[in-house]
């Protein structure tokens, strides 16, 4: 085990600026934390903390890195808080060891890869700052290390299992090979002990056979010296895992892989790699389907070579893989390697952080990670953005759920389901009661509490963010809504049955439904509250010997439900307008075609045509730039007689007797003209008045209609509405 001293003298080998009497404070604190707590091996905790520690200065981390690591179980495992540690060590070890702590907390249920890919994400959006991952993944390396001490052969297997399938591939991701190397290799012998032991006998024996690796690379360096290609060729036996994986993947034996070991031939530049390529292929016969170009598609990771499997000097199927000098670097030692290479070329590269030059290849490692679509600029990009729309968050069972950044307990409570949203009454998170509109942030555990009387308010739709429990909420109160125009309609219809004194029994109402056009109760009482449906509508099917005293009322009815909208913004025909402005019909003197006309400019809402005789044109008196000549265009106008239709108002009065709206509608019909709107704004015993919009073409046409309507008997009056 490292002692302090130890640990101390190996990071001021690297950092001589290194802040020792910090780092001491962080062991003493760790020492004092962990008290007389025990390793399962029997040593003291301490040494545990210590060592992540040491992993750290190995990678040349800096000193909030170590303290994070010396520091990195307390609040975890004693009675240390954050605030405590942040008063002592100051806001970034605290934020470094908050970090790790959430990360503790997580249970990995899912073995999935998809499951891993989540994590990654998690982990990056947790570490913006990529030093709380490192020091997880250190923890990590330390526990399988010592894994051996475990008792509990379950708690082994979980523990491996989690390692090879959560944290060996995150270090991967981040181009820490080493330790995905060794966490592989020791999760792979606690959970295949049997293959783990074969396959290493079988590497025993073929390494025995004839020193076939050096004859090899021996063979392989003659090739590139008869091209004068400079070059450095090694070969290098594979891990255990990853022989095992290839075996099960492609269902072959032992004796089937081809490679055991990769011959690798290491040259300065891409141009020589494909030179080198095709020497090799010309010389020795190429398997056919495994050549691999990760120079112009490099793996996600950075990772970048050709590589081909060909039959080898000694007849044996043989892997060589092609790379430039910076290449293999990457892939021995990570994308940190990427960014020092630059450096030492001599290339410039500015670290938009110069308080810790030596650490800038953590950011590069952030920019890579979230952009590894593009080698060429993953170094190039200086933002950590990827995650910031989403905050990821936990469910009591510790599953991850990703929420849009802003989400509320409530937004969780309803992206598990619209039932759970519905009666969420009250949330914790971690462990404490909040509000409903508390904002979570990342690694926050959330528990929902849920009452059955609870019911969405419309509050809510203040505050929740997500797109779900915004739709979830709105259909709920919408339904609301809807239960209140049945309760408006039901006592309508009462009170109009309690008036005209017809009695009816609610069952009886089904039997309109098939002429009123409704499906069910409910929907006729909506009908009845939103206007669509008359009670008297409803009477006159339940009571068809009423029906003909109340005809005319009807009648009204069934006019007043063929409204339609008119959209008065594509009407042309006008000259005098700049090309493309917006135009309007004025809505208080609807002009027709026929009658003079003036255009008036809206800022911003194009021109309003009005008759020259509105009244509202008064207030315009002043504004004279706003006046524009206009005149209709009559041809214009008359070829396009289908589309083209203007709107008036007229007020008729109609004497009350039965089929008299009948003949009204006819008249308008038989003119070709169109009812758009029609209410009635005096009813008396004898008569009543009625306002009616109507679509003709142009003024005569109008005047045709209304001398047809003057022609009626039951027509006393008939005027036009203006303004
Ligand atoms: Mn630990």
């Amino acid at each position: 085990m490292i002692r302090q001293y130890e640990l101390i003298d190996k990071i001021q080998k690297y950092n001589d600026k290194a802040n020792v009497a910090l780092i001491n404070r962080a062991y003493v604190f760790s020492m004092k934390a962990h008290g007389n707590q025990k390793r399962a091996s029997g040593e003291p905790y301490l040494t545990h903390p210590l060592e992540v520690a040491s992993i750290m200065a190995d990678m040349k981390m800096d000193d909030a890195s170590i303290c994070t690591a010396l520091l990195h179980d307390t609040v975890e495992d004693t009675l240390a808080t954050v605030e405590e540690i942040r008063e002592l060590f100051g806001d970034e070890v605290a934020m470094l060891v908050d970090g790790v702590t959430k990360l503790s907390r997580i249970t990995f249920n899912d073995k999935t890869v998809e499951q891993a890919e989540n994590f990654r994400k998690l982990f990056l959006a947790m570490s913006k700052d990529i030093r709380v991952l490192l020091v997880k993944l250190s923890d990590r390396l330390h526990n399988m290390r010592t894994i051996g001490h475990m008792k509990k052969e379950a708690s082994k297997q979980r523990v491996a299992r989690e390692t090879l399938d959560i944290f060996a591939p995150l270090a991967d991701r981040i181009g820490l090979y080493a330790v995905k190397t060794e966490l592989e290799e020791m999760a792979f012998e606690v959970l295949y002990p049997e293959e783990h032991a074969n396959i290493l006998a079988r590497l025993d024996y073929v390494r025995l056979q004839d020193d076939i690796i050096p004859r090899i690379c021996d063979e392989l360096r003659e090739v590139m010296t008869e091209h004068d290609i400079p070059c450095e060729v090694n070969g290098r036996e594979k891990t255990t895992y990853s022989i095992y994986r290839k075996m099960v993947k492609k269902n072959l034996t032992f004796d089937q892989l081809t490679d055991i070991v990769a011959y690798r031939v290491i040259v300065k530049d891409v141009p020589t790699c494909y030179e080198v390529l095709g020497h090799i292929h010309n010389i020795y016969k190429a398997i056919p389907g495994r050549f691999k170009d990760y120079i112009s598609n490099p793996k996600p990771n950075g990772y970048q070579s050709l590589h081909t499997s060909v039959i080898g000097p000694y007849a044996n199927r043989i892997e060589i893989q092609i790379r430039t000098n910076e290449m293999h670097e990457v892939a021995e030692n990570g994308i940190a390697a990427h960014w020092l290479y630059k450096q030492k070329e001599g290339k410039t590269i500015s670290p938009s952080d110069e308080r810790h030059p030596q650490y800038a290849w953590l950011r590069q490692l952030i920019e890579a990670l979230q952009n590894t679509d593009d080698p060429q600029e993953f170094m190039e990009n200086t933002k950590m953005d990827l995650f910031e729309d989403n905050v990821f968050v936990f469910s009591p069972k510790g599953d991850l759920i990703s929420l849009p950044h802003g989400s509320t307990p409530l937004d969780f409570a309803y992206s598990i389901h619209s039932a759970v949203g519905h009666s969420c009454q009250s949330a914790k998170v971690n462990g404490r009661i909040v509000p409903l509109r508390t904002k979570l942030q990342n690694g926050d555990q959330v528990e929902i509490i849920t009452a059955k009387n609870q019911r969405p308010s419309p509050g809510w739709r203040e505050f929740v963010v997500s797109a779900k429990a915004k739709a979830a909420i709105n259909r709920y109160l919408r339904s609301l809504e809807r239960e209140e125009q049945e309760r408006l309609g039901r006592e309508m219809l009462e009170k109009a049955a309690r008036r005209e004194s017809y009695s009816y029994n609610e069952k009886d109402l089904n039997k309109c439904f098939e002429q009123l056009d409704v499906r069910s109760l409910e929907d006729l009482y909506a009908g009845i509250a939103q206007g669509r449906l008359f009670p008297r509508q409803v009477f006159d099917v339940l009571y068809p010997q009423q029906q003909e005293v109340n005809r005319t009322e009807q009648e009204l009815a069934n006019i007043s439900t063929i409204r339609r909208r008119v959209d008065d913004d594509t009407v042309i025909g006008i000259d005098g307008l700049i090309a493309g402005m917006a135009l309007h019909i004025g809505r208080c003197c609807n002009p027709l075609p026929g009658e003079p006309i003036v255009g008036i400019i809206n800022t911003g809402r194009g021109v309003t045509i009005h008759a020259k005789n509105c009244r509202n044109l008064d207030q315009y008196d002043d504004e004279p730039d706003r006046w524009i000549p206009v005149k209709w265009n009559e041809t214009a106008l008359d070829n396009d007689k289908a589309n083209k239709a203007f709107q008036a108002r007229l007020r008729v009065s109609l004497a009350h007797v039965p089929g008299s709206l009948s003949s009204f509608s006819t008249a308008i019909f038989n003119v070709d003209a169109n009812i758009v709107d029609l209410r009635i704004d005096n009813k008396n015993t004898d008569s009543f008045d009625i306002a009616c919009d109507v679509e003709v073409q142009n003024l005569a046409h109008f005047e045709r209609l209304m001398s047809a309507l003057r022609n009626l008997s039951c027509v006393s009056a008939v005027e036009r509405v203006v303004g």
